[in-house]
């Protein structure tokens, strides 16, 4: 009798994690050989990710710097980023809650990285499934709005434990809110091995310098390995 075994889901999985890390892998030596600094910021929808990136344009006057923009559907953030003087292209999953490497490496053939120091790809908004798929990244950064609750970091573990770098947004907010800052120190405290945090204001600049250093830094050191 001739039996067909059929792979288990969690096979299914393993495989396409493996496809995916393989060609993420191939996206960071791209990275690496041009010297970009490739950052998978995360977070929430509404967290604060384009406008992140929007004051980081200008904090850079638009120079050496682009963006990936991940949606499930409308090239809205793209659009935004190249109002705030960058180059920019929209990756829209359909139904994909999250982006892959494929996804990402596709895009790249569109994208001019000539004179390019920081590439940002801006995750589909959720704090679940980006955190399983390596792009090609140098860093994680993950964004968190102080206006999402004080409990996030430990209703999604992962996300955060994975993250090199947290931006707490929106804290021209904090006068508004009944939002304890010390009690999301505590949570990212518990599920970061080693936590980095940075107090951001997107719209008053409040921490961009933190923010442009921390990135400088690590380019730096990522010059020194490659
Ligand atoms: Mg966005």
């Amino acid at each position: 009798m001739c039996t067909t075994e059929k792979p288990t889901p969690l096979e299914i999985q393993t495989r396409i994690l493996a496809r995916n890390d393989d060609t993420a892998a191939h996206n960071r030596m791209h990275f690496l050989e041009r010297g970009i600094f490739a950052v998978n910021v995360m977070g929430s929808p509404g967290s604060g990710k384009t406008a992140v990136l929007e004051a980081t344009a200008r904090a850079f006057n638009g120079r050496g710097i682009a963006a990936l923009a991940g949606d499930l559907a409308t090239d809205n953030d793209a659009q935004r980023l190249i109002r705030a003087g960058i180059r920019s292209r929209a990756i829209t999953t359909g139904q994909a809650c999250h982006l892959d490497a494929e996804l990402v490496h596709h895009e790249l053939h569109h994208l001019d990285l000539a004179g390019i120091d920081y590439l940002f790809i801006e995750n589909v908004g959720n704090l679940v499934c980006p955190a399983v798929y390596d792009l090609g990244q140098s860093a994680n950064v993950v964004v968190l709005s102080v206006t999402e609750g004080e409990d996030k970091p430990l209703k999604y573990p992962t996300m955060f434990a994975k993250a090199d770098l947290v931006l707490v947004t929106k804290i021209d907010l904090l006068p508004y809110l009944p939002t304890d800052l010390d009690a999301i120190q505590d949570a990212l405290a518990r599920v970061m091995p080693d936590p980095r945090v940075i107090l951001l204001s997107a719209r008053e600049g409040f921490g961009i310098d933190s923010w442009l250093a921390w990135l400088t830094k690590c380019r730096s050191a990522m010059e020194v390995m490659a």
